[in-house]
This record gives C-alpha cells, structure tokens and sequence, in this order.
C-alpha cells in the first residue's frame, strides 16, 4: 500500500477548540466548513458534539452531511441560503441561518415555516464582500422581527484584515459595526481564528473559530495564544527510492536543482495529487526519521525529492513528515506563497486515519 496519509489527532482538535473558549470567554461555533478543512467534517463534529455549542458551515449541503451523520446541534450556514427553496430544509433540519442580502430578508418575510428561524444577521462592515449596507442594518432586523418569522437575531460582521496585528482596520470595522447597530441590544459574533487569538478587546458572546481548531497559526508572525494550538493532522509518507549523486547531477523536471556537492537524494511518496503544494520551493522543511533536512527540486505529481546527505542513517521506509508537528503546515505554506487553510484544503487521494475519537 502507498505509504501516504494523513494521520487526524481528533484529541488535539478538542485542546484548540477548548483554547477558542478559553481565550474568547464566549460560545464558540466549531466552523467545520469545506469538509473541516479538509480534516472530514463528521469525524470532526462527531469528536466536538458532546462539547461544542454549535456548528457553522458554507451551505446546506455541508449541514445535511452532518444531520445525516447524527449531528443534532445547532448548524449556522455562513452564508445562509443561496436560494429561496432552501428556505424548507432549514425549517425542516432546525438549521440556523445567516441573513447578509436584502433579498434574504424578503424571502424569509413570504417564508411558510413550521417553526421560528434563527437568523445572523450580517453587516458589511468594511470588508465588501457579503452583508448588509449599514445604513439597512437597523431597517433589516426591524423587518425580520416583525416578520413573525425570526424568534432570535445575533448581530454578525467579519474582519478582513485581523491576521495584521498593528493594522488599524479592525478597529475601525468594529466602530462601524457599533454605529450600524444603533443600539440594538443582541448577541453579537464577530471573530474568526485570527480575531480570537489576536483581538482580546473584540466583544463577543459567540466566536467563530475555524483554522484554529485545525492547530494552524493565521497569523504570518510568530504569536503568543497561536503558540498554544496543537497541529491536528500530520501528513506523512515514506521514502521509497534513494540516490547516491555526483555533484553536477540535475533532480526533478525542469532540472530545477542541481547537486552542488555528492548528494543523497530520498524519493518520498507525496506530490501535488495529494495536495502537496507544487510551489513549495528547494529548502522547503522535511522531518525524515525525526531530523529535519529539505525538499530539494520540483514537486510532482505523486513524488517528491528531499536530500538525506546529512542523513546517513535514513534510507528506504524512513517515515517522512510533510507537515504536523515537527514542520508547522503555516510555515510550508508561507515559502510556498500560500496558506495553511489552502494546504489543508487542497488534501487528497491520501487516507485519514484518525485516533482520539
Ligand atoms: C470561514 C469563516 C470563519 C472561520 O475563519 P477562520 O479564519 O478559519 O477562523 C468565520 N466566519 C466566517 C463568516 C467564515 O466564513
């Protein structure tokens, strides 16, 4: 069997969910969206159910996943219904529902329900992608209230920059999201990983975490709470070739690393069909039998090539970690020009096997 896989710690996602909790002081949605970032997202819910208050995910597609698998605590759909037919499942699964777009608000007005809806309702405080204008904040909830439709509204807004610890951006999304309410008196969700971590001062009574509960630093710089996550999944593979080169010798397509010296060359049985970022660059960090060396040459499809000169002892069937504990995922992400959300996500074709269910 190909030694690749993903080894999910479902123990250690519990340790960065309880972290979301404890930093927040707040209820903590667990957002398993995207498949739990590519972790499984039953595996996932099914290791947080007995603890979490709730779940939050893309679209109904990814909450009926989990009602299928059991899952009977509350569900937000992050984008609530894309369209007005959807409105039926929601009532039918007690899914709750977050309200970003006029449109929203008038189908749930013409809504046959046979039970109230809990709505999110989303401001655009800044970061220009969903939500409502602020100036149609107040006029929404009035109608959603007197709809007769809606028994409970928490006020929502987004940050875009809050992975910037010194930008001022925050806080001036947070002072619209204070003039748009007005006053309104409800129970407020404004945070994802980064702003939990990241922004103590950001009033919550329920939090978002998503990269976070995956052990997955948002930020770019090294940051005190990041440091107390523990990385859930750990890539790994074996090495499955080795070469003795002469210095001179090309590795890899493209020929994109040529030895400078003798070189040790391990084939590991990973590549970008598996998720592997194809840019990861030569000098991207490899643990080989528990040292750390580098990748060296361009990354294939199901193969690539690190160097065991310094590694004499490592051979045939040595156990390769991509990413996990030893290599933090973020750090392979940021030499690769992408990000560890991308890195998870993009998993494939390897098996999870999970342990501390
Ligand atoms: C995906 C998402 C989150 C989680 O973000 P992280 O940065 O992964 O914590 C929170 N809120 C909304 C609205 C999202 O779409």
């Amino acid at each position: 069997m190909r030694p690749a896989r993903a080894l999910i710690d479902l123990e250690a996602l519990r340790h960065n969910y309880r972290l979301a909790r404890e930093i927040s002081g707040a209820k903590a949605l667990a957002v398993v969206k995207a498949d739990a970032y590519g972790h499984g997202a039953t595996r996932c819910a099914e290791a947080l159910a007995a603890e979490a208050d709730g779940f939050a995910v893309a679209c109904i597609e990814e909450a009926l996943e989990l009602r299928y698998a059991g899952i009977r605590k509350p569900i937000l759909l992050l984008e609530g219904f894309f369209e007005e037919a959807e409105l039926s499942l929601i009532d039918q699964h007690q899914l709750w529902c977050v309200v970003h777009a006029a449109w929203q608000v008038e189908a749930i007005e013409r809504a046959r329900l046979a039970r109230p809806l809990q709505v999110w309702l989303k401001l655009d405080s800044g970061m220009h992608r969903v939500g409502l204008h602020p100036a149609e904040y107040r006029d929404a909830h009035a109608r959603l209230l007197a709809s007769g439709k809606v028994e409970k509204i928490v006020l929502m807004s987004h940050f875009a920059r809050a992975d910037e610890p010194d930008c001022p951006r925050s806080a001036e999304q947070l002072a619209l999201f204070h003039e748009a309410r007005n006053g309104l008196q409800a129970e407020i969700s404004l945070r994802n990983s980064p702003a939990i971590l990241g922004w103590p001062e950001i009033p919550s009574d329920w939090v978002r975490p998503g990269i976070m509960l995956y052990g997955a630093t948002p930020f770019e710089q090294a940051q005190e709470q990041a440091a107390r996550l523990k990385p859930v999944m750990t890539l790994e593979s074996k090495i499955i070739s080795v070469r003795e080169l002469p210095a001179g010798e090309p590795v890899g397509y493209g020929a994109r690393f040529v030895s400078e010296r003798p070189t040790r060359v391990g084939v590991v049985a990973m590549g970008y069909a598996d998720g592997y970022p194809r840019h990861a660059p030569t000098g991207t960090p490899v643990m080989v039998d528990g040292q750390l060396t580098r990748l060296i040459g361009r990354v294939s499809m199901d193969m690539l090539t690190v160097d065991l000169t310094e590694l004499p002892q490592a051979g045939l069937g040595s156990r390769v970690e991509l990413w996990g504990r030893n290599v933090l995922a973020s750090d392979v992400a940021q030499v690769s020009g992408s990000i560890p959300y991308q890195l998870f996500c993009n998993l494939k074709r390897v098996p999870r096997l999970y342990s501390g269910g």
